[in-house]
């Protein structure tokens, strides 16, 4: 069955409201009619299912018959990237962060990286697009930020550890994780890698640096390759 997503604000008792890109998908690219059934869930955990009620030239709105709530993720990851110069590869990494399960996806500006060069717009819709895709129910937000101490200060309560090609490769994220914890946040350098300055500030404030094997990643690669770690 079809799924699609309505944020929390959207939905009213037992109908759901599709405003925008979700609502033109339903009713024009799949053309769906009233009384098709479908699945809407709301990135907060909540999935429904039930029929469609009504097609306006604005909206598409679905009678909530069935409601499951699930539980967050244990570990929640927060993903900081520093921001990739080719949007692409930009995208790429936040769609497959998604499928992964990340929590929250932190973007940062470094040392190294480039002036900003992000449409939020369109990392939020690859989000959706990729939480529905990959089944999740929680939509992960994803946010800005001026530098990798900031997203350290934002995200000061998760166990943080920094990808370093100059780690020693003993020091793997397995090796360095062992114990649970209940909240993580990864760093991940950009094209250019971390500056000694970002290196030094961010293990002052108690990131452990993790080796991601003895070959050097591509920046989004790194990404996926520590998220990956944590997908139980
Ligand atoms: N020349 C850059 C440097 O010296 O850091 C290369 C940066 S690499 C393309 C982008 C990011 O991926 C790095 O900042 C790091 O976070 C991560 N990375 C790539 N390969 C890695 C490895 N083998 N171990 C740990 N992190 C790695």
């Amino acid at each position: 069955m079809n799924i699609f997503y309505a944020p929390p604000s959207q939905i009213h008792g037992d109908m759901a409201e599709l405003l925008d890109q979700e609502a033109q998908h339903a009713s024009k690219v799949m053309r769906m009619r009233e009384g098709d059934r479908l699945i809407v869930v709301d990135g907060k955990g909540g999935r429904y299912e039930g029929p469609i009620r009504r097609i306006t030239k604005k909206s598409v709105q679905i009678e909530l018959e069935e409601h499951q709530q699930f539980d967050e993720p244990v570990p929640k990851i927060i993903l900081g990237m520093g921001i990739i110069k080719k949007r692409d590869r930009l995208e790429f990494a936040i769609e497959k962060a998604v499928e992964l399960g990340a929590w929250h996806v932190a973007l940062f500006r470094s040392d190294h990286g480039i002036k900003e060069n992000v449409r939020m717009d369109r990392l939020n819709a690859i989000a959706i697009s990729a939480m529905k895709q990959s089944l999740h129910t929680y939509l992960p937000a994803i946010s800005m930020h001026y530098s990798v101490e900031e997203v350290m200060d934002e995200f000061y309560d998760a166990y943080c550890l920094m990808a370093h090609e100059k780690a020693d490769t003993d020091r793997s994220v397995r090796s360095i994780s062992k114990d649970t914890k209940d909240k993580y946040l990864l760093l991940v350098g950009p094209e250019g890698g971390f500056s000694p300055e970002e290196v030094e500030k961010a293990t002052v404030k108690g990131a452990k640096l993790v080796s991601l094997g003895p070959y050097r990643l591509r920046a989004e690669t790194a990404a996926l390759a520590t998220m990956s770690q944590f997908v139980t």
